[in-house]
């Protein structure tokens, strides 16, 4: 019967977790005082993201093992969704409207000069979850982009990183969610 209990509450978390903005129970492993209720449930859609299609998922995907209290999932056909990813010639770049709203540019300029895919997907939704550049740092740092060398293929965001989304989802969700924002964040080396 616990064994049937486990599997009915693991169908609902992924059941939760396909609508835009749903609440799924949160995994532990969350710091103490950043846990929040419900993992917060932010939508991207990927259809206009040609050639980097899988890159963006696996940024996305990144975001997803390395944070508990938000995740990032492909929006289902129809809805409308929180990010919308555009591939174009410009610099990579995230104009972010909230937290967890915004538009991600896949700029092949930076891909041309031989930046790696995945940390720039992983870098521009780390702005839609919050985070400003960290530049100059090292490759260790998601948010240190360019500055982290065009030899580094790092997507993974740094403690403090992880432990700053985890607050913008968490404990100042609640201050955060409806505010609106105007920043645009240009990643040019
Ligand atoms: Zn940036």
């Amino acid at each position: 019967m616990a064994l049937l209990a486990v599997l009915a509450g693991l169908c609902a978390l992924f059941a939760g977790q396909t609508t835009a903005h749903a609440h799924a129970p949160a995994t532990a492993g969350a710091p103490e005082g950043e846990r929040a209720r419900a993992a917060v449930v932010v939508t991207y859609d990927a259809s206009r993201s040609a050639e980097f299609a899988d890159e963006v998922r696996q940024g996305a995907e990144v975001w997803n093992e390395s944070v508990q209290n938000v995740q990032l999932q492909p929006v289902s056909a129809g809805q409308r969704a929180d990010v919308t990813v555009i591939a174009d010639n410009g610099w990579p770049r995230a104009i972010v409207s909230g937290l967890g709203r915004g538009t991600v540019y896949m700029g092949r300029i930076a891909v041309n000069q031989g930046y790696d895919e995945i940390r720039i997907a992983a870098h521009e939704f780390g702005h839609i979850l919050g985070l400003p550049d960290r530049k100059p740092g090292p490759c260790s740092s998601l948010m240190s982009g360019s500055t982290g060398g065009v030899s580094c293929t790092n997507p993974y965001p740094n403690a403090q990183e992880r432990a700053e989304v985890e607050r913008n989802f968490g404990s100042q969700y609640e201050a955060l969610r409806h505010q609106r924002f105007d920043r645009v964040f240009v990643d040019r080396p």
